[in-house]
């Protein structure tokens, strides 16, 4: 008996350290895509199949598994579509691995039962441990109804109630605990990784992935023999805009002038924030005159773009930028950096908002 309950406590933690790990960029509990969804469900029902061929033997005549608990995992950490795919997944195992027959159409009802209730609680406003709690619940009731009508010898009811219960609430709370730290050692996971690649203001790349993505473009550039164009933009004085209506006005700018950027490049094209009002575009496999032509657009864009600060005021900013691209205004490609700057600061000198080359 504890050489089976060790068996199953193995199987239900192999699956979620696999589930968490393969789901790791994802938060389960979030709007996940179609897809995400069907693959956590998918999981959660294999789970549960594995888990009904390692039944735990009561006694002579009754066996009992674990297979509620993907059942819980799944509606209290997935969405409508897991829960469903993975109570299906087990109802029809049921149905066709043991044989038709009553036991089997029980236990497919039952299935279905554990799925729609376990559902329902989870949509109600309680805190996760609390919808874990009431679903392990919810299903060792009606689990158990179904075991009582099963059960031909009710000498040792009580017995074989207290193992189920016990049993099931042991490994249940075991796997809660385990889950819940999983998906918050995920979340910390996700959050390190944003925050050392993005930047917290505008969800831009950072000044770090700045230096990355530049060596490996540069690289690139070099073996595919590409142009490479990098554009250094910096704000026309920001610092009036800091003085005259305040720093948080001064982040807002800065935030739309990221969502600018945005629009105004193209999908591949990587945006970075490189620090304060300065920001850069580097421009994969993007020739002088096209490079030209998109710096021209950003330029025009953000003139254009009314800002409209917290007190319903409209104020108007522009941007001076530099570029440098690689063959052709540059052969050392080691120096685009430099070029790029030099550049933005003819940009400034001889009059701002305008692309300097
Ligand atoms: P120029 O046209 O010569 O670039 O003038 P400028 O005023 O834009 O340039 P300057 O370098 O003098 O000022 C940059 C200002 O950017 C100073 C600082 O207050 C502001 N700044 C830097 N980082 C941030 C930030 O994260 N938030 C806000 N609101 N302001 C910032
Ligand atoms: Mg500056
Ligand atoms: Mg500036």
């Amino acid at each position: 008996m504890l050489k089976d309950l060790f068996i199953n406590m193995t199987i239900l933690i192999t699956f979620i350290s696999l589930i968490t790990q393969l789901l790791k960029n994802y938060s389960l509990e979030e709007n996940n895509s179609f897809s995400i969804k069907m693959f956590f469900g998918f999981l959660s029902g294999a789970l549960g199949i594995i888990l009904m061929l390692f039944t735990m033997p009561v006694d002579a005549n009754t066996i009992i598994d674990f297979r509620n608990i993907p059942i819980i995992m799944s509606a209290v950490f997935g969405s409508a579509l897991t829960v469903y795919i993975t109570g299906i997944m087990i109802a029809l195992f049921r149905l066709m691995f043991f044989g038709f027959n009553t036991a089997a159409l029980l236990g497919v009802v039952t299935a279905l039962i554990n799925t729609v209730g376990c559902w329902l609680i989870t949509r109600a406003a309680f805190k996760t441990w609390q919808k874990w709690a009431y679903s392990t619940f919810f299903v060792l009731f009606a689990s158990s109804i179904t075991l009582t009508y099963l059960l031909k010898d009710k000498s040792d009811f009580l017995k074989i109630m207290l193992i189920y219960w016990c049993s099931h609430a042991l490994v249940s709370a075991i796997t809660y605990w385990y889950l819940y730290y999983s998906n918050t050692a995920n979340k910390m996971y996700r959050r390190l990784q944003k925050e050392s690649t993005k930047d917290f203001l505008t969800d831009l790349n950072n000044v770090r992935q700045f230096d990355l993505l530049l060596n490996n473009a540069i690289n690139n550039a070099l073996q595919k023999e590409e142009h490479l164009s990098l554009l250094m933009l910096d704000l026309d004085f920001f610092k009036k805009v800091n003085d005259t209506y305040g720093h948080k006005e001064g982040d807002y700018v800065l935030k739309e002038l990221g969502k600018i950027l945005k629009n105004s490049c193209r999908e591949f094209d990587e945006i970075f924030r490189n620090g304060g009002e300065e920001f850069s575009v580097l421009l994969l496999d993007c020739p002088n005159a096209q490079a030209q032509h998109i710096a021209e657009h950003i330029r025009h864009n953000v003139e254009i773009h009314p800002f409209q600060l917290s007190n319903g005021k409209t104020i108007n900013i522009t941007v001076s930028i530099g570029l440098a691209t690689y063959p052709d205004t540059l052969k050392d490609i080691g120096k685009i950096v430099e070029k790029a700057d030099n550049a933005l600061y003819a940009a400034k000198r001889t009059g701002r908002n305008k692309v300097h080359t």
